[in-house]
């Protein structure tokens, strides 16, 4: 690990652990935060995140599959942390093992996990997911018969019983019609439960937009993603609760070399920018292998020296180019931010997902492993880096 090298994400921890505090006070007492921790943690590096929010007390976790549980077991993660997908039988082993817990996708999949931990004598943990209204996962909540058959299946231990919101983060009378009705198939399943003798289970419904949009709801976990790390999914997103969020990830790269362009010179691949006047240009070592959108050539702009440098040319799989001509001082080393502040101006993931067309989620998820995790917390940053050669 040599840091801030070539191109790195440095991690706000103090942002996240101000963004949990931010949700424990908006959620009712009680409530658990169970974040979703899937895709390396939207990107930030799944190890440095959940072992900040478990030093903050957090000790449930979302995860999309085995090998991300895995990883954070090995990361030293203790705690519930539960598969939200498909996990194929084949892997029940690994399930087990590293003491995870696996949602249950279905009444035929329950009776596969189920015979495997009959076989293996022991209770697999699972989570039952069951369908609200996206018809993702899960038994439709209205087949309480299929539903209830789950706990006679003796070697399953269900420990919890979610549905998901897909519209939550609508405001529209429609969206809001439609959100409602989910909450009211979902309590309705959940009465059932406990009028047929079922407790010990855990409740939870919402992601980050059901706690900003609906922060009324009482259930035992809920399970923010995209906000915790201090962002909205889009930047026209007006939510119901005002949180003070604030991002914890800031992308960057350096200038590696600095170059002038002739008025009528193309550059880049498929020569696709002409200089229309005599130019400076940058190109920066980072590219489309490390999640920056392709579709930000020629679109946008990267932070310098505290000033705006448009994105030109196409970006490639390792390096991209900016226009550099109205900040004359840059050099050769210099930190370039993609996402981040730089003096005075700030930018924003969103900005930066609205450029490429889609939503923070996306952007934040893809960014690639590559990019140095760096967790910055304390005031010297070069000394964290040693830190986490430990
Ligand atoms: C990804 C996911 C979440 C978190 O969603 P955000 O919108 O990022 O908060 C919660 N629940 C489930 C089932 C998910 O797949």
């Amino acid at each position: 690990m040599y840091g801030k090298g070539r191109a790195w994400l440095e991690l706000d921890l103090n942002h996240l652990n101000h963004n949990v505090a931010q949700f424990q006070a908006i959620l009712p007492p009680g409530c658990e935060l169970m974040p979703a921790v899937k895709a390396d943690a939207y990107g930030h590096g799944a190890g440095p995140v959940c072992r900040a929010l478990q030093k903050t007390g957090v000790h449930n976790f979302c995860v999309a599959s085995v090998e991300e549980g895995i990883k954070l077991r090995k990361e030293g993660i203790r705690g519930q942390i539960l598969i939200l997908g498909y996990t194929h039988p084949a892997l029940f082993a690994a399930v087990q093992e590293y003491d995870l817990t696996q949602t249950v996708v279905d009444l035929e999949y329950a009776e596969v996990l189920n015979d495997f931990g009959g076989r293996r004598r022991c209770r697999m943990k699972a989570h039952v997911g069951v369908d609200t209204g996206m018809h993702r996962l899960g038994e439709r909540s209205t087949d309480v018969e299929k539903i209830l058959e789950m706990w006679s299946l003796s070697s399953l231990d269900i420990r919890g019983v979610f549905s998901h919101l897909c519209v939550s983060d609508g405001t529209t009378e429609e969206e809001t019609a439609f959100t409602k009705e989910q909450i009211r198939k979902y309590d309705t399943l959940i009465r059932a439960l406990h009028l047929a003798g079922i407790s010990g289970f855990k409740t939870h419904l919402q992601g980050s937009y059901g706690i900003l949009n609906y922060p009324e709801l009482h259930y035992d976990y809920a399970r923010p993603g995209i906000a915790l790390y201090g962002v909205l999914s889009s930047s026209g997103d007006s939510v119901r609760c005002a949180a003070d969020l604030k991002p914890v990830l800031s992308l960057k790269t350096r200038i590696e070399c600095v170059h002038g362009l002739h008025t009528g010179e193309a550059l880049g691949y498929g020569l696709t920018f002409t200089a229309k006047r005599e130019m400076k240009t940058a190109v920066i070592s980072v590219g489309y292998a490390d999640g920056i959108p392709r579709c930000l050539s020629n679109r946008g702009y990267a932070l310098v020296r505290g000033k705006k440098a448009p994105i030109i040319g196409r970006i490639c799989m390792d390096q991209m180019f900016l226009d550099v001509t109205e900040i004359p001082e840059a050099v050769p080393g210099d930190e370039v931010v993609l996402i981040g502040s730089s003096g005075a101006e700030k930018l924003s993931a969103a900005r930066v997902a609205a450029w490429s067309d889609t939503i923070t989620n996306e952007l934040l998820s893809r960014l690639g492993a590559r990019l140095q995790r760096l967790p910055v917390e304390a005031a010297d940053p070069e000394e964290m880096v040693h830190d986490m050669t430990r």
